[in-house]
């Protein structure tokens, strides 16, 4: 397979520390012609915008995930802003959102800084990655507010829910969860999105695919998740990758 777009990945996580220069150099020998990284907390900022100057086919996005809502260092908003000032291949704000999952979640907190980086998108005019979990009534009405442009990755919500991001103009990502036996869910998400708005992604180092269930992801492991996604689609499985491809691109607006 080749033409392989990892829209939302964490290759400035610590999972990748002992190999990380390894796992680049190998993945567009694998087929990878296109990774986006996803930015978390401020140390995830600097270290995308880093290494998507030192990979061609590397691009970034800054943002803060709801889960750092009451541990960010204060600064992040300039922070963000000089990271997509000094270096055009950070396309997008994310990974930001709200997530009502963890222990100890502050709501408050977690949807002011989601409105404070949904601003700053439409100020800049960029597209957002959009991180929603147990949260997708609030998510949606922020969403219907604000209407950015971007995506809602590793997409966990209904059908119904699919359906109401794709009239937003958004698109939606899907991991390797929906090669897992209990993924019918999102299976039936995925039968809902139209093509011109799929996307792929690992969000790896975690999320592998099946059969790889369990191990450390990279980007090359998309090929599982889209051979499932294709049976689900009906069609070829090169066929869904270019697609989806090019759907990255014009999310991120990459030549
Ligand atoms: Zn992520």
């Amino acid at each position: 397979m080749t033409n392989i777009f990892d829209t939302h990945s964490h290759y400035a996580d610590h999972a990748f520390d002992e190999d990380r220069a390894a796992v680049l150099a190998q993945l567009p020998e694998k087929g990878v012609k296109y990774v986006m990284l996803a930015a978390s907390d401020t140390r995830d900022i600097k270290e995308n915008s880093r290494l998507s100057q030192e990979y061609g086919y590397i691009w970034s996005s800054a943002g803060i995930h709801p889960e750092y809502a009451a541990s960010v260092e204060d600064g992040y908003m300039e922070l963000i802003r000089e990271t997509i000032k000094a270096n055009p291949k950070v396309k997008a704000i994310g990974e930001i959102g709200l997530d009502y999952h963890y222990e100890g979640y502050d709501k408050a907190k977690e949807i002011q800084l989601f409105t404070e980086q949904l601003e700053l998108a439409k100020e800049l005019d960029m597209p957002v990655i959009v991180h929603s979990r147990d949260a997708s009534a609030d998510t949606l009405e922020l969403l219907k507010k604000y209407r950015p442009k971007g995506v809602v990755h590793c997409f966990s919500g209904s059908a119904e829910t699919a359906a109401d991001v794709i009239k937003l103009g958004m698109y939606i990502g899907f991991t390797g969860v929906i090669t897992f036996k209990n993924a019918k869910k999102a299976v039936r998400a995925l039968e809902a999105v139209p093509m011109d708005r799929l996307v792929l992604e690992t969000d790896c180092p975690y999320m592998a695919p099946v059969p790889f269930r369990g191990t450390r992801c990279d980007s090359s492991l998309i090929a599982c998740t889209a051979e499932k996604a294709a049976e689900i689609k009906g069609i070829p499985v090169q066929e869904l990758i270019d697609i989806t491809c090019e759907n990255g691109k014009r999310l991120y607006g990459i030549e």
